[in-house]
């Protein structure tokens, strides 16, 4: 645990949080301003960051969490639907350094937006280039 870590710290009970679910390794509660009401955020007790950096049987579990919580918002708060978003480093709008996926519960007419404007490849081989540069990277 660190100690300056805030969701360290909500791990520890050190923080309070609203909590949905817990076990030995993972926990999830409310984020404190959520985008859509319900919007949880689902972490490893232990302290990760950033996603290159963990392992994949920590993050498997994880993912286990993050359906359980995608569904029981579809069930228990009448989601249409669920955004799961995760944010590595201030570059990707990370505010929060320890490993966490955003579950978002939404609504058709939910009013939120991402803005997300897709652009578009100058030419068909500089996304050939952009593919090459990733898998030879794997
Ligand atoms: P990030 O941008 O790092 O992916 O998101 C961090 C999230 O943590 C933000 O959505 C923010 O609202 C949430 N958050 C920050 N501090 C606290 C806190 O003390 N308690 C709770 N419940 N959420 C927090
Ligand atoms: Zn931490």
């Amino acid at each position: 645990m660190s100690a300056e870590c805030i969701f360290c710290r909500i791990a520890a009970g050190a923080l309070p949080a609203v909590k949905i679910y817990e076990d030995a390794d993972t926990l999830a509660f409310l984020d404190i301003g959520p985008i859509v009401k319900g919007h949880a955020l689902v972490i490893p007790r232990q302290h990760y960051d950033p996603i290159t950096q963990t392992p994949e049987p920590v993050l498997a579990r994880l993912m286990a969490v993050v359906k359980k919580i995608a569904q029981a918002q579809m069930n228990g708060l009448r989601a249409d639907g669920v955004n799961v978003i995760q944010a590595n480093g201030a570059a990707a709008g990370q505010m929060v350094p320890h490993l966490h996926f955003h579950v978002i519960p939404r609504y058709r007419a939910d009013g939120h937006h991402w803005n997300w404007a897709a652009k578009k490849y100058e030419q068909p081989e500089e996304m050939q280039r952009l593919a090459a540069a990733i898998q030879a990277a794997l």
